[in-house]
């Protein structure tokens, strides 16, 4: 009986310590869960493989067996050493980048001492290509360098070489002013010499040139405004000096901005280490560890610590970010600036231009605009074959009218005929002031009788209107001379033929219109 007892005393303790083993065990397994989850998350977007054998792992913790346990740990450590490979080829496949770059920069217009220190630095980049804790202080060291040479476009890596990130950010930035320069460079009209030149800077501006690639087309845009015969003054140099200042400032912030993400890739490569490390002083621990409280605690300790680390890590992301958003603001204001600036720009050229092409006392345009006019309207004619006619119509007598009432008198006749000739001829005619009391009329799609005709109603017009200086009636009269286009016609043949036939009116007689 006694032994019965005993038995049974025995059995409860047993009993009593299973349960609190299997409680223990529980936490344990509670307290796994946890690590396993954090690594996981540490771990996570690397590699497909691995994300879906952690998540094996994590789903079946409570119910795995230890062969399947052993077959997902084997898949882990192979795809840790596929990852510890791509991360080798990643450091190689940017030294490669960087030597390509230092090459590049060789190549440029370098100083002597620069040429040295370039030669050292292949030297250096030999050294650490398998170090990539080192990429980011030479890529700085780099960006230095090429920071003291001359920038030369054609010299310049392609973005997509050193960093595809970079080239969006970039074109994102400069399609607005590129944009804002191709709307000023298509108002241009510049002498025909030099169209061939604005349309090579339109292409240029079209490819999203990099902001180092901008000086040289201000430049050149610049030398074509000038061509263009427009007044830019002060105004306009400070803007595009400006513009250049503003520039320089995008150039900046792309090169920190690269230097940023290069800290930032080494914050997480160091993240990237320090996990795998401590899963790998678990796994030690557990491998080793033979009572369950010091495990617990190993295990507890190496929580904390990558709680700690990915703690650390998620603050300076959250600062970088912070950081970006702040200067991308800068940077979207300095932009919107830039784009405020060119519209006014635009705003004056276009003002510029009007007044380049109006005459201003009678508001009519003037004979550089009657030069584009009857251009574009022979263009049509070889084009098409529309017809149209050509008047060159002259005062009489006019000399007279200002020596007898005074040029004020004479200017405001000028004025009065513009408005009658406009107001008594079609509103698709064109009339100009070609100089002095000369007008010269384009009238489309119009042979030359119905032009006479129409022409003949305006002379009628004139001789009925009742002039009046100081009080006295004065007789005004015009002549026209009238021609239609022709095959082969140029501008200087149209307007011979028809300042023939203006020359004839006013040795016949004058006050009538001839066609010819
Ligand atoms: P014709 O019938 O042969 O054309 O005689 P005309 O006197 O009109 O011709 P002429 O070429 O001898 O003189 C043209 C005059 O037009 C000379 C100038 O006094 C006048 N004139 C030219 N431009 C202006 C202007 O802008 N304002 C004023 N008030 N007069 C002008
Ligand atoms: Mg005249
Ligand atoms: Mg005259």
């Amino acid at each position: 009986m006694a032994d019965s007892g005993d038995w049974q005393k025995k059995y409860k303790m047993l009993a009593k310590e299973l349960e609190q083993t299997e409680a223990y065990s529980a936490r344990l397994l509670e307290q796994l869960k946890v690590v396993l989850s954090q690594l996981s998350l540490g771990l996570q977007g690397q590699d497909p493989a691995l994300d879906k054998a952690l998540r094996q792992l994590l789903d079946k913790l409570d119910v795995i067996e230890v062969a399947t346990l052993r077959s997902l740990t084997r898949e882990i450590e192979k795809r840790m050493r596929v990852l510890d490979t791509s991360r080798a080829n990643t450091v190689r496949e940017l030294s490669e980048l960087l030597r390509l770059w230092a090459g590049l920069i060789e190549k440029q217009d370098v100083p002597g001492n620069l040429s040295g220190a370039l030669a050292d630095y292949q030297e250096r980049l030999d050294a650490a290509a398998e170090r990539f804790y080192e990429l980011p202080t030479l890529v700085r060291q780099l960006l230095d360098y090429q920071k003291q040479v001359v920038l030369q476009p054609d010299a310049v890596p392609t973005s997509a070489e050193l960093n595809n990130d970079l080239a969006d950010n970039r074109e994102f930035e400069v399609t607005a002013i590129s944009t804002r320069l191709l709307d000023v460079l298509q108002l241009l009209r510049v002498p025909c010499e030099h169209t061939a030149r604005v349309h090579e800077l339109i292409a240029q501006l079209e490819a999203n040139p990099p902001p180092q690639q901008l000086p040289p087309i201000l430049d050149d845009l610049i030398k074509l405004m000038r061509l263009a015969g427009m007044n830019l003054g002060e105004d306009f140099e400070d803007y595009l000096l400006s513009l250049n200042q503003q520039l320089a400032y995008v150039q900046t912030f792309l090169s920190d901005n690269q230097a940023e993400e290069l800290k930032a890739s080494r914050r997480h490569n160091l993240l990237d280490q320090t996990v795998r490390h401590d899963v790998y002083q678990i796994n030690r621990t557990v491998k080793q560890s033979t009572d369950i409280n010091e495990l617990k605690m190993a295990v507890s300790r190496q929580l904390v610590n990558i709680i700690k680390t990915m703690d650390e890590h998620k603050k300076s992301e959250e600062a970088r970010e912070a950081r970006l958003t702040q200067r991308y603001q800068q940077l979207l204001d300095k932009v919107a600036q830039m784009e405020k600036e060119a519209d006014q720009v635009k705003h004056r050229i276009e003002e510029e231009q009007l007044k380049a092409r109006t005459d201003p006392l009678t508001g009519l345009p003037n004979r550089y605009a009657y030069d584009r006019h009857i251009l574009n309207e022979l263009e049509r004619w070889e084009r098409y074959h529309t017809v149209f006619s050509l008047c060159v119509a002259d005062l009489d007598f006019f000399k007279q009218v200002n020596d007898d009432y005074g040029h004020l008198a004479g200017d405001k006749v000028l004025r009065l005929m513009a408005r009658i000739l406009q107001k008594n001829l079609r509103n698709i005619d064109i009339v100009t002031r070609f100089g002095g009391e000369e007008f010269v009329i384009i009238m489309p799609s119009t042979d030359g009788p119905a032009a006479t005709q129409a022409v003949e109603k305006v002379r009628k017009v004139i001789e009925d209107s009742p002039f009046n200086f100081q009080g006295k009636p004065v007789r005004i009269t015009m002549s026209f001379g009238v021609t239609e286009v022709q095959s082969g016609d140029t501008p200087e043949s149209m307007f011979s033929r028809a300042d023939r036939m203006l020359y004839q009116a006013k040795d016949t007689g004058r006050n009538k219109a001839l066609l010819g």
